[in-house]
């Protein structure tokens, strides 16, 4: 469904990528481990082509999106829930889930609208709300529901889990699984958990100073030896 092929991407003259190549089938859930300043972020936005890739390609579908604009990426079915969450603070819980239908057609907003509510019961009671007043467990469930709104086939997910409590990463990652195997949506994941994002994922990658050191399902990773010592030594 998506394939990365030598990517490399810049910010004026430092390489973040370095030549990426990572491939997600439909159906999958996969994720990207990696230490902060990896370049995994940078990974999810190249996809989106902002920034793009300046040398290598993004295929999705089969077609190269390199150099697609990014709203249009959008409507092609991919949707990125970015790191830090990004919600729209002042707007509504309801506001927010409507710019996400931006790009879709209106018809299908109350089932989108329903699909959403169905998973994050919590969105629903809390619909006339302002975004920046939700907790972060919260947030990050807006901003999963915001992404889902656009109707996508593939959703990037980066960091969901971050600075939630160990309870409400659980719901979150249950909520996950579900997306894919409900709702037939592939997930491509960006995360640091990488205990609870190897568990949860068919495979991994693991992305070292922006090159790829090792990929596997996720069982494999979780038993190999130098992820347990990057990655999961000193608890989960
Ligand atoms: P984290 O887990 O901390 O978010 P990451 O693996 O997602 O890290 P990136 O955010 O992709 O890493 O960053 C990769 C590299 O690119 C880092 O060296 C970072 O400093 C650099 N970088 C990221 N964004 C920019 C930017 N806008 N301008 C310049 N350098 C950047």
């Amino acid at each position: 469904m998506l394939s990365v092929q030598k990517a490399h991407t810049f910010y004026g003259s430092i390489e973040a990528l370095k030549g990426v190549d990572v491939e997600v089938a439909q159906g999958e859930i996969v994720t990207l481990i990696g230490a902060n300043g990896a370049g995994k972020s940078t990974l999810l936005m190249t996809i989106c082509a902002n920034p793009q890739a300046r040398q290598g390609r993004v295929v999705f579908e089969g077609e190269d999106i390199t150099r697609t604009p990014t709203f249009e990426i959008s409507r092609k079915g991919i949707a990125h829930s970015p790191e830090g969450r990004r919600i729209f603070p002042r707007m509504t819980v309801m506001e927010n889930l409507q710019m996400g239908a931006i790009t879709t057609d209106e018809k299908n907003f109350d089932d989108d609208l329903k699909r959403v509510f169905d998973l994050f019961p919590r969105m629903k009671e809390r619909q006339g709300q302002r975004g920046g007043t939700l907790s972060g467990g919260e947030q990050q469930m807006l901003a999963i529901g915001r992404a889902l709104m656009s109707r996508p086939r593939l959703l990037l997910l980066d960091e969901p889990s971050l600075g939630l409590a160990p309870l409400v990463v659980k719901q979150i990652f249950e909520v996950i699984r579900e997306i894919n195997e409900q709702q037939g949506v592939t997930v491509f994941l960006v995360e640091q958990n990488a205990y609870h994002a190897l568990k949860l994922a068919h495979r991994g990658y693991v992305m070292v100073t922006g090159n790829i050191r090792m990929s596997g399902t996720g069982e494999e990773l979780l038993a190999n030896s130098e992820v347990r010592a990057a990655y999961l030594e000193g608890g989960h």
